[in-house]
């Protein structure tokens, strides 16, 4: 174990490390460390790092001369995913455009550097597989070539240079290996025979790009005479160098040997296959080389018109390598001077497949103490400088994670910790070993703003908020939200996060904490990348705390200061990220946006009053009026908020009276400084001191409670638990949740019920009930007989609008609820709310002194100009964004 004295060690300039792969913190390397990594690899004979180096630049000049970060190649990028035609048009309107562009007509320069890189990264390749089978090999001349490409290297444009690198999943998210391509070689070799036929390697960006050198030298040693490399991508043309060794090879009749990563839908490889005829290369001379997930051949439906050979992962080398001996003789290694008398080897299940493999391992061995038993958890963590990142993060994080015991051809071994001692961290913990891990992790800047087009958090961050403008999202953020983003989540401490924060991973052992997979997720497969420590507090908090103020609280006291507004985006990045991994399902995602933005706008425009105690009273519905869906999940608008800040600054005493549980009506009655509320269509009642009481007889609960017992039973039908004096249930189709299905409305509906029918759920209520006697029967709680004004949009509220002296209908509902109104709107939803605010008031919501906005920063301004762009009508659209773009210039200049 390496020491760490706790404090300050940046990671980028660890003491004595000569290499940059000797303590790999930040996998995200750049093409100049990436060269200088190679320098030295070459020169310790480090081969597999060798070849990984050269194959992470030659991606990183590629998707660099390509465009593929830039905004048009994004563009493209989006593009491509209705046509991919359209896709390769624009990259190459974009390389003519960047050709003739000043200081980029190095043209030469650059195919040197590429020739160079591949001529490097297939002999480091062919090197690692004579390591492996023991053939010996001449001496060649690879430090001329590597002294070349260093001198090459220098001449590249100084922003190519700092290039990040992508990091293959491949070798670093499962368990792939070079004796995975020399099996497909060899199979490829068996099944072709023809030794003199020419072969194009073909990798696809970014696992082909480090698969391809291994599978090229692994054909060489097999006899093909003829082997070429070419780098593609799926939306992309080729470089202009590929282009040419693609068509002379076709002008022979070469095989075209595409590879990458195993596929999922197999859609961009189908579209790699196609876009090779454009070079003269036939449907039948295309052939894949895939590794599989599956221990079946059969490769997705997408790809059925190719010729292919795969390696089913019942094939793969990484069963070898965890077979008992072979795991027996490496702790042996390891632990010497220890004999393994016994190993016994219990494999972890993991769910979803595309992942690293794990097992228990049950030894018994014999030291200087004696014969005695070991358990050990050994784990795949990826080959080279990829796998060695594990080890690094774990020695410098100290004591909290596993002990490990060492690293061997991308199997890491550890202390195994008990399953019983799995315990939810408390605050203080998490914050504890987010600010060690900030501190021991430090880095000097954040290179995931670079990583445009690969998802990092910013990017993911900004395509959620931009989606107030619904299908134009691409646009709003090429305008203006990108750039806002980037701002508003901008770090002063940076540090390489955890990004796996989940309860499960937290061990409590003789009082102490551990933390496992502290170095899985953060440069893994599923992207997400940042440096910002902040997302593993806002991601621990979305997922295990129902208490965010004080995660938030003890991060900014203890790290530094965490905006609301960072919150909000991490929020709604992390039940992204917690959605798409099937942590959650879409009606979870959809509550828990909704309470994000809920929390926001009530930190942001509510921190500053109290509740009314006395006055005459307000009733307005949820749905449609303070709430509605803005970003596919139901919200409430900066407007609604300040309509009723308004109400309550002049004295009023807003009630909610609404169809939602009442634990959704409770959050919003104490978020936005309301008196009350109705809830569940008025069966229940929630009461100024927060307690909650049924206006149901306890003949109307039981029979509730038996309906929903039946649905609980019946198939593909998910019941919403917190709904308790209503039935809330939802038909679960492939996972998302829809209105109940016809057949199975039809099986419950008798007279005792009605029915009302959302886009995710339908809504039970027992026959009678309904929002105006819930109204009603609050009133008289509340000491008052009249609403001064109601406001409502479906015909669910036209019994609440007839309690009401005013009666207000926004603009969007339908002729039979509007004819119930006397107050007029122009507007729809939220902005209605705030013209029928402004009405009944007599003057502008919040242009007077009594209900102005609170004092708020220029950031906060920003988000809300954005969330206000599209809440009104259209023709006011082109002017809100105007007036958004300037609120985040303002940002984006004192940010500098
Ligand atoms: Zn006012």
């Amino acid at each position: 174990m390496v020491a760490v004295d706790g404090d300050v060690q940046a990671s980028s300039a660890a003491p004595y490390s000569e290499s940059p792969f000797d303590d790999p913190i930040n996998l995200a390397f750049n093409v100049d460390e990436l060269v200088e990594g190679l320098r030295i690899a070459v020169a310790r004979g480090d081969w597999l790092n060798v070849a990984f180096a050269a194959s992470g630049i030659l991606q990183a000049i590629d998707d660099a001369a390509a465009g593929t970060s830039s905004m048009p190649g994004r563009m493209a990028t989006s593009a491509t995913k209705g046509s991919s035609r359209v896709g390769r048009w624009v990259f190459a309107v974009l390389r003519l455009w960047r050709s003739v562009h000043p200081g980029r007509r190095r043209r030469w320069e650059i195919a040197r550097v590429r020739q160079l890189l591949v001529a490097i990264g297939i002999d480091a390749a062919a090197r690692v597989g004579e390591l492996r089978t023991g053939e010996p090999r001449e001496e060649g001349d690879i430090d001329v070539l590597v002294s070349k490409l260093r001198q090459y290297v220098e001449h590249l444009p100084e922003a190519w240079r700092h290039a990040t690198t992508r990091i293959p999943s491949c070798f670093r998210s499962f368990d792939q290996h070079p004796a995975d391509l020399d099996a497909l070689a060899e199979r490829f070799s068996r099944d072709v025979g023809d030794l003199t036929r020419p072969i194009v390697v073909a990798g696809v960006r970014t696992s082909g790009s480090y698969l391809a050198p291994f599978l090229a030298a692994g054909l060489q040693r097999l006899g093909h005479s003829d082997v070429a490399l070419i780098s593609v991508r799926s939306d992309q043309p080729l470089s202009s160098d590929d282009a040419h060794v693609l068509r002379r090879y076709a002008a022979r009749n070469a095989k075209v040997l595409v590879t990458d990563d195993p596929p999922s839908s197999g859609y961009a490889l189908a579209s790699v296959g196609r876009s090779l005829e454009s070079y003269g290369i036939p449907e039948a001379s295309v052939h894949l080389a895939l590794a599989l997930f599956s221990d079946e051949s059969s490769l997705p439906s997408s790809l059925a018109g190719y010729t292919a050979t795969v390696l089913p992962f019942a094939d793969w080398n990484i069963h070898d390598r965890l077979s008992p001996k072979a795991l027996g003789d490496v702790v042996e290694e390891l632990l010497h001077p220890v004999v393994v008398k016994d190993c016994i080897v219990f494999p972890l299940s993991k769910d979803g497949g595309r992942s690293h493999q794990s097992a228990r391992l049950a030894l018994t061995v014999e030291d200087r103490y004696g014969v005695h038993d070991l358990t050990l958890l050994v784990e795949g963590v990826g080959l080279g400088y990829f796998g060695d990142h594990d080890r690094a993060v774990s020695e410098r994080l100290g004591s909290t994670p596993p002990d490990v015991i060492g690293v061997r051809d991308g199997l890491l071994f550890r202390e195994w910790l008990p399953a019983d001692a799995i315990k939810t961290p408390s605050v203080d913990d998490v914050v504890d070993y987010i600010e060690r891990r900030s501190s021991a992790f430090r880095e000097p800047n954040d290179r995931s703003l670079d990583m445009a087009g690969s998802q990092p958090v910013w990017e993911v961050a900004s395509e959620q908020i931009a989606r107030v403008y619904g299908r134009f999202w691409p646009l709003a953020r090429l305008l203006f939200v990108d750039r806002l983003v980037k701002t508003l989540v901008r770090a002063d401490r940076l540090a390489v996060p955890d990004g796996a924060m989940q309860a499960e991973r937290w061990f409590t052992i003789d009082g102490d904490v551990r933390k496992v997979d502290v170095s899985t997720r953060t440069f893994g497969n599923l992207d997400l990348q940042t440096f910002d420590p902040a997302y593993d507090a806002v991601a621990f908090a979305v997922d295990h705390s129902d208490d965010h103020e004080s995660v938030r609280r003890e991060f900014s006291r203890r790290i530094e200061t965490l905006s609301n507004e960072k919150w909000l985006l991490y929020e709604l990045v992390r039940l992204w990220d917690d959605h798409r991994l099937h942590v959650i399902d879409s009606y979870e995602s959809a509550n828990g946006k909704g309470e994000a933005l809920r929390r926001y706008l009530s930190n942001v425009l509510m921190y500053d009053i109290e509740p009314s105690v006395v006055g005459p009273l307000v009733a307005l519905d949820v749905d449609g009026v303070i709430e509605s869906e803005v970003f596919g999940f139901k919200a409430p608008s900066p407007s609604s908020v300040l309509a009723i800040r308004a109400l309550v600054q002049h004295g009023y005493r807003p009630v909610v009276v609404s169809g939602r549980c009442v634990d959704d009506v409770r959050q919003l009655v104490s978020k936005f400084r309301m008196t009350a509320g109705v809830a569940e269509y008025g069966s229940a009642l929630v009461l100024p001191d927060g307690t909650d009481a049924s206006l149901l007889s306890g003949a109307q609960e039981e029979m509730l409670a038996a309906l929903r017992g039946r649905l609980r039973r019946a198939d593909n039908v998910r019941v919403d638990e917190r709904y308790r004096h209503i039935v809330r249930a939802s038909s679960l189709h492939g996972g998302n949740a829809v209105s109940l299905d016809s057949d199975v409305v039809a099986s419950v509906l008798t007279p005792d019920f009605e029915i009302y029918d959302g886009v995710l759920q339908t809504d039970i209520v027992v026959s009678g009930v309904n929002k105006g006697r819930g109204a009603r029967q609050l009133m008289e709680m509340l000491g008052d007989h009249q609403l001064a004004l109601a406001v409502g949009d479906t015909v669910a509220d036209i019994p609440l609008l007839q309690c009401a002296d005013k009666r207000g209908v926004p603009a969007h509902a339908s002729a039979d609820v509007q004819q119930h109104a006397n107050v007029k709107t122009k507007q729809p939803y939220q902005a209605g709310l705030l013209e029928i605010v402004s009405s009944f008031l007599g003057h502008e919501a919040g242009s007077c002194a009594t209900c102005a906005a609170p004092v708020m920063s220029d950031q906060t301004k920003a988000v809300l100009a954005l969330l206000r762009t599209t809440e009104s009508s259209r023709p006011a659209v082109g002017v809100r964004t105007l007036r958004a773009m300037f609120a985040a210039r303002k940002v984006n200049r004192s940010s500098r």
